[in-house]
């Protein structure tokens, strides 16, 4: 078992065990760790990347052997330095962060975000009808709302009760996640939807932010 020291930090350096080094049916080599501070892909987030020792990592997945830090090269079983790439972090985690927004702005106009997927470039959020009378969002309505928060600049409150973690920013909607988050929604500038659809009973909120990478 890995702990998943992201959840309780936001740290970008720290040493864990190389505890086995895999190479996969693909060819691809994966390192399981006893502990780490990559957040593993899921919930629609991508994983981060980085460095573990001289290796490069190049994606953190969940399989059946546990979480796989998947590296361009085999590690010994020793302590190790992970370092991960801040840039890629703070792109994921805005991205993400603004999905969670876009999920608390379609509740109050009745409607319910079920899931989304925060890829860069293919960034969107689905929602089902709450209420029945509801119409579909306009895009204009969603980005107010969202960038009302964002201008706001609202801290980010996570809690860790009982190995439920939850997020969210200021006095809003607190909703389970583990996934990386923005300090301030301050942070998500260039916020844009840009098209809302409406198909088969799902709603899709697909949207950009600026690229503060360069
Ligand atoms: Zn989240």
């Amino acid at each position: 078992m890995t702990t998943l020291e992201y959840l309780v930090t936001d740290a970008m350096k720290s040493e864990a065990r190389v505890l086995q080094c895999l190479t996969l049916e693909d060819g691809s080599i994966g390192v399981i760790l006893d502990r780490t501070i990559f957040h593993v892909q899921g919930g629609g987030q991508p994983s981060d990347v980085g460095t573990i020792g001289e290796a490069r990592v190049l994606k953190v997945i969940r399989t059946e052997s546990g979480i796989l830090h998947l590296v361009d090269r085999e590690i010994e079983e020793k302590e190790v330095v992970l370092s991960v790439d801040a840039n890629v972090r703070q792109w994921h985690s805005r991205l993400h962060s603004a999905g969670h927004l876009i999920g608390m702005a379609i509740e109050t106009m009745g409607w319910r975000a079920i899931k989304g997927n925060h890829q860069p470039g293919q960034c969107r959020v689905m929602g089902t009808k709450v209420d029945e009378s509801a119409p579909v969002p306009e895009k204009e309505a969603i980005e107010r709302v969202v960038n009302a928060w964002i201008d706001v600049g609202l801290e980010v409150r996570l809690t860790n009760t009982d190995g439920l973690r939850t997020v969210t920013w200021g006095d809003l909607k607190a909703f389970p996640c583990g996934g990386t988050h923005v300090q301030n929604t301050r942070e998500l500038t260039g916020f844009t939807v840009e098209s809302v659809k409406f198909k088969k009973g799902e709603l899709r909120v697909a949207y950009q932010l600026a690229d503060t990478n360069g």
